[in-house]
């Protein structure tokens, strides 16, 4: 047991060599940053339950009266950095998959008209993903497996500079399923090439070598190339 005067020499010592205290901890503290970051992480998970209840009402004190301030510099740290903060944002959003479902879930039944407005606006200011995300429900009532995102269709359309890739044409190019989901093809970028939405249309349920060859016919290329055989 600790007696009260050595509390009290403790106390002074501390005082008298706060900063050299502080500098060898901040240090330390610089040179063991992952042993450091290991061990908290330990510790949060040994005292989760205890810890959250004291610390979630920590900070919604600490949040209240800071409320404008600590705004203030959010904003400020997110325009500054904007690349990190929206990388961190998403690594966070992926690791805390489930809690960050529920987090959006809790805000948006609270903030019901704010919700709605803000996915007004980004449904406006995105009508690629509306499109994207539409197409991915379609593909799974037809029962095809996977996925591709808006990122990786753009990066395809890229390989063929922006071209559809039956008729060459340069126009808003739309994904196209080289074998049919109707025919078993799969959802994903490898079954993906960008097609102009005449030559989607067109191609319906047709692979893309039949398609290539339908086209080929019509312009009579089929008999220059059975000629030259
Ligand atoms: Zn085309």
């Amino acid at each position: 047991m600790i007696t009260e005067e050595r509390k009290a020499q403790l106390h002074k010592y501390y005082q008298d060599h706060k900063d050299d205290i502080l500098a060898k901890q901040r240090e330390y503290n610089e040179e063991h940053k992952e042993q450091q970051s290991l061990k908290r992480h330990e510790r949060h998970l040994r005292n989760r339950n205890q810890d959250n209840e004291r610390q979630r009402e920590y900070y919604k004190t600490y949040y209240a009266k800071n409320k404008e301030e600590l705004i203030k510099k959010a904003v400020a740290y997110h325009s500054k950095h904007k690349d990190k903060s929206c990388a961190a944002s998403a690594k966070f959003r992926e690791i805390n998959n489930e809690a960050w479902r529920q987090i959006k879930q809790r805000y948006n039944s609270t903030h019901r008209e704010e919700a709605r407005q803000y996915s007004a606006r980004y449904w406006r200011e995105h009508p690629e993903v509306v499109r994207n995300w539409n197409r991915m429900r379609k593909a799974r009532a037809k029962g095809a497996e996977g996925r591709f995102t808006q990122q990786e269709f753009e990066r395809k359309c890229g390989v063929y500079n922006g071209r559809c890739v039956y008729c060459g044409t340069i126009s808003e190019l739309f994904p196209d399923h080289a074998t049919p989901l109707s025919r078993g093809g799969r959802n994903d970028i490898n079954n993906i090439l960008p097609a102009c939405a005449d030559c989607n249309m067109e191609k319906h349920n047709k692979t893309y070598s039949e398609y290539l060859f339908r086209k080929l016919v019509d312009c009579g290329a089929d008999r220059v190339l059975m000629e030259s055989v």
